[in-house]
């Protein structure tokens, strides 16, 4: 049983990667950089998908929080270009395989909706496009398009909290010196999901066959930017009084950039939970206990 990954060095598709591995499943990495389990996006543009995979998952992504890159048309041009132009290639190259696999997952992010501190969003709720993200995340979903039999899911993933990547990877280290606090007025929902709990749901939705269309991959518990700061300052043990202005931020983000931690939606996961899928972690204060630590990366 194989499966290939886009964007499989990264933290999702890393950890991916770990938990496929220790069930049993091959892995092949397409990644920018050679490496032992990799192919590069060319091989793939010019040969095609590399093995017989019964899944391909797309995690590849230039990250927009890096804070060493200026919110520039070129920069935001390759935030797009990274996600929309290799879930293409990938579409493509599963749509010309003979031997194809049995699904294409993609992940996506709940900035495909509209943020906002009133409505409530399950995967059946509209997406207007009205921002830069869910502009993007339109676009990626409509590239991922594969012709059937190869079911499509699309996981609308929420912030994803694990102790090496995204946000928690940010914020350790202020937090950790009780320098942590709440952004803006701290209202603002923070829709997430732990980095184990989303990787079983990419493992969930290659093994049931029943599993299509699009899943919002988020904790059921809605929490806001204030219930998160209060919990990962406590299993820290640490204070978090020192609150992030919004105007800073947007001053050294950049409005546009800065809206993904200033803004928020108010997002259910209904079909996983119709799907039948358990969470480990639907409580933010048991996840938090499982990242505030120092232990060095294993
Ligand atoms: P990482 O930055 O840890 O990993 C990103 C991956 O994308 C790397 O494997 C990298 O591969 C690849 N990549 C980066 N830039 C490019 C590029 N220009 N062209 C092709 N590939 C590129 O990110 P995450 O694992 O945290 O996120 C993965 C995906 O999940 C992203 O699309 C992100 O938008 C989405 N997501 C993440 C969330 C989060 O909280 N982390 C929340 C919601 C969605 P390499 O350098 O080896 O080529």
């Amino acid at each position: 049983r194989k499966v290939l990954i886009g964007g499989g060095t990264g933290f999702i598709g890393s950890h991916l990667g770990e938990l496929l591995g220790t069930k049993g499943y091959n892995v092949v990495n397409i990644a920018r950089m050679p490496g032992a389990n990799n192919i590069s996006w060319t091989t793939l543009e010019n040969s095609g998908l590399p093995m017989r995979s019964c899944a391909v998952v797309n995690c590849a992504g230039q990250q927009f929080m890096d804070f060493t890159k200026s919110w520039t048309p070129g920069f935001k041009q390759n935030v797009q270009n990274s996600r929309v132009y290799t879930t293409k290639a990938l579409a493509t190259a599963i749509n010309k395989c003979l031997d194809k696999p049995k699904v294409f997952v993609v992940l996506t992010g709940v900035g495909a909706y509209e943020p906002s501190e009133c409505n409530k969003y399950d995967e059946s709720s509209p997406t207007t496009g009205i921002d830069f993200f869910s502009r993007l995340t339109i676009e990626w979903e409509k590239a991922a398009k594969v012709d059937p039999p190869v079911r499509l899911v699309i996981i609308r993933s929420g912030a994803v909290l694990g102790r090496w990547g995204g946000m928690i990877k940010n914020m350790f280290l202020p937090f950790y010196l009780g320098l942590g606090g709440r952004i803006g007025n701290g209202k603002q929902y923070l829709p997430w999901i732990h980095i184990e709990d989303l990787t079983r749901l990419i493992i969930f939705a290659i093994e049931n066959d029943n599993v299509n269309g699009i899943l919002n991959g988020v904790s059921p518990q809605v929490i806001t930017n204030n219930d998160f700061t209060h919990s990962f300052a406590k299993a820290l043990r640490r204070p978090a009084f020192l609150p992030v202005p919004e105007p800073i931020l947007n001053m050294l983000l950049n409005r546009e950039r800065a809206m993904i931690m200033t803004k928020g939606q108010y997002v259910i996961p209904k079909r996983v939970q119709e799907f039948g899928f358990r969470y480990k972690y639907d409580n933010i204060d048991d996840a938090c206990k499982e990242f505030a630590h120092l232990c060095p990366k294993k």
